[in-house]
């Protein structure tokens, strides 16, 4: 049975170990509908959305996190972003020759992953490692060791209608248990699993063939969907941002400001008598 628009944990509790599985499959075709990506960056595209809802799996509040890649290579752009309820949009940026390479360095060139975590209450964080490794499992992997100094396991892989992720962490209480080594045995299981298992299995056949021998808890699937968080408020910040003059120079060109958004299509349109008021009444929240 092929598992369709969903994220679930599970716990290897006697080995401190815990995991996600996210999979999608409509949700991720809304995603690239009408986007025509060439195999490479659809891929990449994949990699991180599957990235972006499994990091989510982390918050320990309501809010959302962005997985954002900035290069001076043919891939420029690469972000996803996902809530903690599950929903999720990606868009990546590139040129029309690209190299036949999957190397983060190739298709990215110099360029930064930055992790932003925003809850819905309180303080935005962001932390910045440098895209040094050839695949974004091992640059979030990094990321990982770098911020939180757990151990943590990436695992990703996609075609044109599926893809899926997999993700193991250590517990903080790990380095306290006597069977040092689970956690290269619990990773090395995970990597004899085949994309075509994943796609003809659920996540408990899957978790039982890997880890029979070991005890795991498998917590209940939540869905996963895309929504995209645009909104006219949202563009009339960005609009905000532009400054006055150079808003209103644009409309002494064009009858209306007209913004796209580049993750869904939505189009937002703002009049003079609209522009001045955001000026007049100050900065949208
Ligand atoms: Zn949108």
């Amino acid at each position: 049975m092929l598992e369709g628009d969903s994220f679930q944990k599970f716990l290897l509790d006697e080995c401190h170990i815990r995991g996600e599985i996210v999979r999608l499959s409509k949700s991720f075709q809304e995603v690239t509908a009408n986007k025509d990506y060439p195999q490479i960056p659809r891929a990449l595209l994949a990699q991180a959305t599957c990235a972006s809802v499994l990091m989510t799996g982390t918050l320990k509040f309501e809010g959302r996190l962005a997985v954002h890649a900035r290069g001076e290579g043919p891939v420029s752009l690469l972000m996803a972003e996902a809530t903690d309820q599950k929903s999720f949009r990606s868009i990546v940026h590139y040129e029309d020759a690209l190299p036949d390479s999957n190397d983060l360095g190739d298709l990215l060139g110099k360029a930064q992953l930055a992790i932003t975590i925003e809850p819905d209450k309180g303080q935005r964080y962001q932390g910045i490692v440098p895209l040094e490794r050839s695949t974004l499992a091992e640059c979030l992997a990094h990321y990982f060791d770098l911020s939180e100094q757990l151990d943590t396991h990436f695992m990703f892989a996609s075609d044109d209608e599926y893809c899926y992720g997999l993700m193991l962490q250590k517990l903080p209480d790990y380095k306290y248990i006597d069977d040092q080594d689970a956690w290269d045995r619990v990773r090395q299981l995970a990597e004899t699993l085949s994309f075509e298992e994943v796609k003809q299995n659920d996540n408990a056949t899957i978790l039982h063939r890997l880890y029979h021998e070991e005890s795991v808890q498998v917590y209940e699937s939540e869905p996963v969907r895309f929504e995209c968080t645009c909104s006219e408020e949202r563009s009339l910040n960005s609009l905000y941002s532009l400054g006055k003059d150079e808003a209103l120079s644009i409309l002494d060109e064009e009858p209306v400001i007209g913004i796209d958004c580049q993750f869904c299509g939505a189009h937002y349109e703002f009049d003079r008598e609209r522009v001045n008021e955001l000026f007049n009444v100050g900065k949208p929240h």
